[in-house]
């Protein structure tokens, strides 16, 4: 969604946006929507507890008759919230689109008498709900079972903290992957290219051996996998550094050659551009793991906000 359709949200709708979050959410005619967006589509969901089976597939049979007329790629209904995605490859969603959607999506719930936001959506009690945030969907719901929901998310909490992470057997999978994914590093240095591009595959090697040793991600995975990869670009580096002096000199290998190539300052200035650039590439190689770890976390613990 563009950044124009975002501000336009705010300011003729009255939206809140969490612009670090890729989300904003706010009422139209009465229900609370949330749109969130990455690059290649938007999504936008709204609450609807207390559906009998009949309005469930009421909506469903609507919003997909109408799908193409409102650009939805894809909708569904489940756990009581109503998703309809949009696409933005091709085209990118304009104001008035989401627009069109909320209009028809908040009509065809008042023909279909669902209650506007208000009651809470746990119990259904109508007296003293307010609006929160309940796994990033704007809902109303009552002091009880805000309190309810807000421990259920401190146990979950608490027991996400406490599973086992498989940090050193991750670790060692991720050692040996960093090792494995300098040899592309080594033999592009041998021929002769431009190795740091290789930094990339050194950070993914490294990410793929922690997974497969079964290594869960933790706060401490980020640290184990950019250790491991600053280790593996080193270790590719010196290696590529060593084969070549074996080239050049035309003598055999011997353990002297790494001793003198890691003490003699001159050699490591002239390592380090190229290590620099390795460890950017390796950082771009593991960056989709902080998407990871946030999603893990998210989809192990109820989160619960007032807005
Ligand atoms: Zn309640």
């Amino acid at each position: 969604m563009a950044i124009r359709v975002i501000k336009d949200l705010m300011k003729k709708n009255n939206w809140k946006v969490r612009q670090e979050k890729q989300r904003a959410y706010g009422k139209h005619n009465g229900y609370y929507f949330t749109a969130y967006w990455n690059n290649y589509q938007t999504i936008v969901s709204v609450s609807l507890p207390h559906l009998d089976e009949t309005q469930k597939v009421q909506i469903l049979e609507d919003l997909n008759r109408h799908k193409e007329e409102l650009r939805i790629s894809d909708v569904s209904l489940d756990d009581g919230v109503l998703t309809a995605t949009f696409k933005e490859v091709l085209r990118s969603l304009k104001y008035d689109d989401i627009i069109k959607y909320l209009d028809h999506a908040s009509k065809l719930f008042m023909e279909l008498k669902i209650p506007e936001t208000g009651k809470c959506f746990k119990c259904g009690r109508e007296e003293d709900t307010e609006s929160v945030l309940y796994n990033d969907i704007p809902v109303s719901i009552c002091p009880y079972c805000y309190e309810e929901a807000k421990s259920i998310s401190k146990q979950n909490e608490e027991e996400y903290a406490n599973t086992k992470k498989n940090y050193i057997p991750g670790f060692a999978g991720a050692f040996i992957g960093s090792i494995i994914g300098s040899i592309p590093w080594i033999i592009a240095s041998y021929a002769g290219w431009f190795a740091a591009i290789f930094g990339f595959v050194i950070g993914k090697v490294s990410l793929k051996g922690y997974k497969l040793t079964g290594g869960k991600t933790g706060k401490a995975t980020w640290w184990i996998i950019m250790g491991c990869t600053v280790f593996g670009i080193l270790f590719a580096e010196v290696v590529a550094y060593t084969i070549a002096v074996i080239n050049y000199y035309e003598i055999p290998f011997s353990m002297n050659i790494i001793y003198i190539i890691i003490s003699t300052p001159e050699i490591l200035r002239d390592i380090a551009p190229n290590f620099a650039i390795g460890l950017i590439m390796g950082i771009l190689g593991v960056s989709s793991l902080f998407k990871e770890i946030r999603q893990e976390f998210n989809a192990a613990v109820l989160r619960v906000e007032k807005i």
